[in-house]
């Protein structure tokens, strides 16, 4: 087997490099390395250790005859590049470059080609947007209603959108979660976008290991001949159970190693209360039965953390009080912090991660006021882990029936739970074939049901953002008002938007 894979310098993307080389059936990987200055060390490497069996393309992802060379005479291409926060949230551009362009051109480049290799594209559960203990559950079909000024889940909610219009041959979507790896700590203090996490956020991680393993046994099992229950379908990547946690228990694990607590470091109001990302998977079983990779959970994973850096033993003799005011108070003051934003005026961000001004002004500093999940304040933590006591959002159709059997009343009774309708008047029962749909705007547009039903997608003018205007949609939706009003109230009438020069700005429903 021939294999294409970009993202190989990344976290996700090195371990399924380093894993799928490590199998007799694959003849050939090329991936492709951009020009920056640290992937010629990379690249040098990568030759020495495999020789003929790895080819290098290098150079942009966004630009075509890139992707193009990379994916000829390819059996498989394996999509994990991706330019993920706080970079994308610092460079439009960048984003929309790798997150969007990219999967744009090898999308086409792969439907050029005959006959099609099969396409794996890595997509993101920032796609689901905000869960708190509402709804921490969450599945494949839930609706999509990525976080204001996400500019990396907007970008890679149109680039999965354009996976699932292509009509490719042979496609899968692996909706990548939070992911543990061993550099975590040292990524996630140089930016305000620690202070992002919701501390009630619902996080289910796998750890980058893992997640390698998933793409080797995948290629495992197809040398095998054994997937074809596999292909053309949407999967949630996660740990199971052994994953599942909020934001403030992965500041506690991260803590523990040297010698600290979330409580000792931080204040509950220098957090975002929502506009944030993760969620429980009550579907993380499926991959996981296919492909038997969950092997690390969240808690074993910082211990390992900890023992390979013995920087995290002498951290235990610093006074914590010093930690806080070096690191923490400096890191409250960058750009891109919350507190930061209430501070510079940034009103658009700030009602977007707070509902008001002045609830982002009242939020108790003190731990004792603020109610988490972790404390048990919702109910027993253990058991609100536990999939079996999962509370799901209804999807507007009879799930025990697989697509292509539903009829076109079912399917038009899904359309009218989206607040809108199906303008198509027959179903041929196949479920990739693409219907014509109209929302409660009256934009009309071509999807298919896998798309709409299995995917969560629905209309590109009101849910591709920019602008996000969830809060309108929500109003005429009962799908996305299930989720939407877990963390917005019915008196918030705005949209979220950028002005001409990248500035975030408010925007009133209509506006948007
Ligand atoms: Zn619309």
């Amino acid at each position: 087997m021939k294999i294409a894979m970009t993202g190989v310098s990344g976290h996700m993307g090195s371990e399924a490099l380093r894993q799928t080389m490590e199998l007799g059936g694959v003849e050939y990987i090329r991936v492709l390395l951009s020009c920056k200055k640290r992937n010629n060390k990379l690249a040098k490497k990568l030759k020495k250790r495999y020789g003929d069996r790895i080819g290098i393309v290098r150079g942009t992802i966004a630009q075509r005859e890139n992707c193009e060379r990379l994916v000829a005479d390819m059996d498989m291409v394996i999509h994990m590049a991706a330019v993920i926060p706080p970079a994308s949230d610092s460079s439009f551009s960048a984003s929309c470059d790798c997150n969007l362009k990219g999967t744009v051109f090898l999308v086409d480049a792969v439907k050029a080609m005959v006959p099609q290799p099969k396409f794996v594209h890595v997509s993101t559960v920032a796609l689901y947007g905000n869960r708190n203990e509402k709804h921490p559950f969450g599945r494949v079909g839930d609706p999509l209603i990525v976080s204001a000024y996400d500019t990396y889940a907007m970008h890679k909610l149109r680039a999965e959108r354009y996976v699932l219009d292509a009509d490719l041959h042979c496609f899968a979507v692996l909706r990548q979660t939070a992911m543990l790896n061993p550099n975590m700590l040292n990524d996630n203090i140089s930016d305000g976008l620690m202070f992002h996490t919701a501390l009630n956020a619902p996080l289910e991680w796998v750890s980058a290991r893992d997640s390698g393993y998933l793409v080797r046994r995948l290629v495992e099992r197809e040398l095998e001949g054994g997937l074809s229950a596999f292909w053309n379908n949407i999967y949630n990547i996660g740990a199971g159970k052994k994953g599942r946690c909020t934001g403030v228990d992965t500041f506690d694990e991260g803590f523990a190693l040297i010698g600290g607590s979330a409580e000792k470091f931080l204040r509950p109001h220098w957090f975002a209360a929502r506009n944030f990302h993760g969620m429980w998977f009550s579907d993380a079983n499926e991959l996981e039965e296919l492909f038997g990779f969950q092997r690390d959970g969240v808690h074993d994973y910082w211990q390992e953390i900890g023992r390979c850096h013995k920087i995290f033993a002498l951290g235990k003799c610093v006074p914590a009080k010093l930690i806080d005011f070096f690191l923490f108070r400096r890191l409250l003051k960058h750009p891109n912090s919350p507190r930061e934003w209430l501070k510079r005026g940034d009103t658009a961000r700030v009602i977007a991660s707070f509902g008001s001004v002045r609830a982002a002004e009242e939020l108790s500093s003190s731990w004792e006021d603020y109610a988490l999940m972790k404390k048990g304040d919702f109910g027993d933590y253990d058991a609100l882990r536990d999939e079996k006591n999962a509370v799901l959002l209804d999807h507007g159709y009879d799930e025990s029936k697989p697509l292509g059997a539903l009829s076109v009343e079912e399917l038009g009774h899904a359309a009218n739970f989206r607040g809108g309708e199906l303008l198509s008047e027959e179903y041929g029962g196949d479920p990739y074939a693409k219907l014509t749909w109209r929302c409660h705007e009256g934009h009309t547009f071509a999807a298919s049901p896998f798309t709409v039903l299995r995917g969560g997608h629905w209309c590109p003018e009101c849910c591709l953002p920019e602008p996000w205007r969830f809060g309108k949609l929500a109003r005429s939706s009962p799908f996305f008002a299930q989720v939407w009003y877990d963390s917005n109230s019915e008196d918030e009438h705005y949209g979220y938007g950028f002005d001409g020069e990248g500035k975030a700005v408010l925007l009133t429903e209509d506006e948007a």
